[in-house]
């Protein structure tokens, strides 16, 4: 039996396509190895919305040369947005990969696979650049990849990633994913009810549906237009699910029905991640964001309106082509005033291909970037903990995930009664920290918060634990080379 290692970076988009890489390989035959050293074939999944995610696979491939020199049939494959957009570079700068594939070939995995082991030589697949073809043949060229899902590559048995559509029409300037993962394409309705009742039939309890932009979903039918106010209420209809999620929403698409569908529908999570990226008018607009900071709050005061509780999260990108400290400050007094539950922040990296690396210079210096990142970061941590520091004393209910990041980190096995340090999110995705039992893991629990930080919640599980509602046949397992996203999917 053929064994294979794989490392992810970057998305849930990336985490699913590894997911799916996995199970078709499995189905010829392939296992996952233990080691990276006792694989036959290593793939890096592969992110290039920022250059230091590149840099890091650069890095990797460097370092696995040594043990494809040492073992010349082991297979080195460089997967997703890195492969479409590098392309033939990754072979000049690294020509011991055997297999470059871009995120809309990634079907054909199992054929160059067996390909390159049949002696054809090294392999490359992607699809077509997003100039000098039709719109339909671009799209044509990046095939949707949604093979049948195998429940044992799942990161946990009880959760999954459940693509709503692929690629991206947005063209932020600073963005590279619409080049790299193509035109938006949706998924039909019944196609992701299906999927979605097979999933939860395998023990499945919690479903975050995924997309670029998975607000601007549309699926026209008959005359009919279905958006995903529509989507989220037919999967709320499914037996045995208990939550969806969805990400990652662009601000003009949070329309009303979106809001009130969030608001009526039980099973939909009350946590919307709608990236602001930045608190001015004019750099939204080198950005090519499409909509005014006016627009966005007017958007959010919808949404608090409606949700009161809900919890809001953002992306921001410091450092952007011309930002003066005047617009940076306008980026914290947003972060200040907005309410957010977290955010994720970044220093502006130029990618090539994209309107602002060809038209703009990048002319913040790295140490002034730097430095507006740490004091954005420090303005969203005092506010992550005011929010937070509301919710304790009171209850709430989450889904036990598995073991906190420091019981993992240090490898604690739990003791002959099972207790270790466990994590669960509650309904609007805060993380909560708790002493006890690892078969809750898989659970609803109901937990009394304690204590607050400003990216955890702690507690206590609350009276009567027989209340938690039982998962038929939990497997709590690990499968070690995928791992969780780094980042919300889209940006
Ligand atoms: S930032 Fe988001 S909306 Fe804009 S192009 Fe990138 S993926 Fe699309």
């Amino acid at each position: 039996m053929k064994r294979l290692w794989i490392e992810t970076v970057g998305c849930q988009m990336n985490v699913l396509d590894s997911e799916l890489v996995v199970a078709a390989l499995r189905r010829e035959g392939w296992a996952l190895a233990g080691t990276q050293a006792e694989a036959d074939a290593v793939f890096y999944n592969t992110c290039s919305v920022r250059q230091h995610a590149e840099d890091k696979i650069y890095s990797a491939l460097g370092r696995v040369r040594l043990e494809k020199e040492k073992r010349p049939d082991l297979i080195v494959g460089v997967l997703g947005c890195m492969a479409q957009k590098d392309q033939a570079l990754v072979r000049a700068r690294a020509p011991w990969v055997d297999l470059v594939v871009g995120p809309g070939q990634l079907h054909q995995v199992p054929r160059l696979v067996a390909a390159i082991q049949a002696g054809a030589g090294p392999q490359l697949e992607v699809s077509f650049d997003r100039k000098g073809k039709s719109r339909d043949e671009i799209a044509r060229s990046f095939e949707s990849y949604d093979p049948d899902r195998d429940p044992g590559m799942r990161p946990t048995p009880f959760q999954a990633f459940v693509r709503t559509q692929t690629g991206c029409d947005k063209f932020c300037a600073f963005c590279v994913v619409p080049h790299v993962r193509g035109p938006e394409q949706a998924r039909a309705p019944e196609t992701i009810l299906a999927e979605a009742t097979k999933l939860v039939a395998e023990g499945c309890r919690e479903i975050t549906l995924i997309g670029q932009t998975v607000n601007s979903y549309r699926w026209a039918d008959g005359g009919r237009t279905h958006r995903l106010a529509d989507l989220l209420a037919l999967l709320d209809g499914v037996a045995g699910l208990d939550r969806i999620k969805f990400v990652t929403n662009y601000p003009r698409d949070m329309t009303p029905d979106l809001i009130a569908a969030v608001r009526d529908l039980p099973k939909v999570c009350h946590y919307l991640h709608v990236p602001a990226q930045h608190g001015s008018d004019d750099v939204l607009l080198r950005m090519k964001r499409g909509y005014t900071i006016g627009e966005y709050m007017e958007m959010l005061a919808r949404v608090r309106e409606e949700l009161p509780h809900a919890a809001v999260t953002s992306d921001f990108i410091v450092g952007f082509c011309g930002e003066t400290d005047a617009e940076f400050q306008t980026t914290l007094d947003l972060v200040r005033t907005a309410g957010f539950k977290n955010s994720f922040i970044f220093k502006y990296s130029p990618r090539p291909g994209t309107k602002a690396f060809d038209r703009l210079p990048d002319d913040v210096p790295d140490d002034v970037k730097k430095a507006r990142n740490q004091a954005l970061l420090e303005a969203q941590a005092e506010v992550s903990l005011a929010g937070n520091l509301a919710f304790v004393g009171t209850r709430q209910q989450v889904l036990v995930e598995g073991l906190s990041t420091r019981d993992e980190k240090k490898g604690v096995q739990p003791g002959p009664d099972g207790v270790a340090q466990l994590t669960g999110r509650t309904m609007c995705d805060r993380i909560v920290v708790f002493d006890a039992p690892v078969r809750l893991v898989g659970r609803l629990v109901d937990i009394d918060i304690t204590s607050a930080g400003a990216w955890s919640l702690a507690g206590i599980v609350a009276d009567g634990l027989a209340d938690a509602v039982p998962l038929d046949a939990v497997r709590v397992h690990s499968i070690a080379p995928l791992t969780k996203p780094s980042t919300p999917a889209g940006v």
